[in-house]
């Protein structure tokens, strides 16, 4: 089987292995750059779950520690408020993402739209 001809970040020679007509792997064929940005997207939704899963343990370390004594009550406020800082800034930032994806996917749509026009014309 023949080699990709893509050059990975490193600026090694790419090691994957492509099969018939093709020079360039999934990573490296701009054809599919749509769908790894889309897969990436998925990426940033599971980092998003894992600060969940920390914001959770920190939560119940805190309320533990409140109830048990070991922590004031009103420094424990503070960093509940903190917290809820934090998930409103990832609220805000996992909004952000879905509108640029949105405006991207909109482009596309209307690029592909502005073509087909254009070749019923001629
Ligand atoms: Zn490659």
């Amino acid at each position: 089987m023949a080699r990709c001809a893509g050059t990975k970040r490193n600026g090694e020679r790419c090691t994957m292995e492509v099969s018939g007509k093709q020079t360039l792997c999934w990573a490296h064929d701009p054809a599919y750059e749509e769908q790894r940005k889309r897969r990436a997207s998925k990426g940033g939704k599971a980092k998003a779950s894992r600060v969940a899963k920390e914001l959770h343990r920190l939560l119940e370390d805190l309320t533990q520690k409140v109830i048990d004594g070991e922590l004031e009550t009103s420094r424990g406020a503070v960093a509940n408020q903190l917290i809820g800082t934090r998930i409103r800034l990832l609220e805000y930032e996992r909004r952000a993402k879905e509108l640029e994806d949105i405006e991207e996917r909109i482009t596309a749509l209307e690029q592909r739209s502005d073509f087909a026009q254009r070749s019923r014309r001629i």
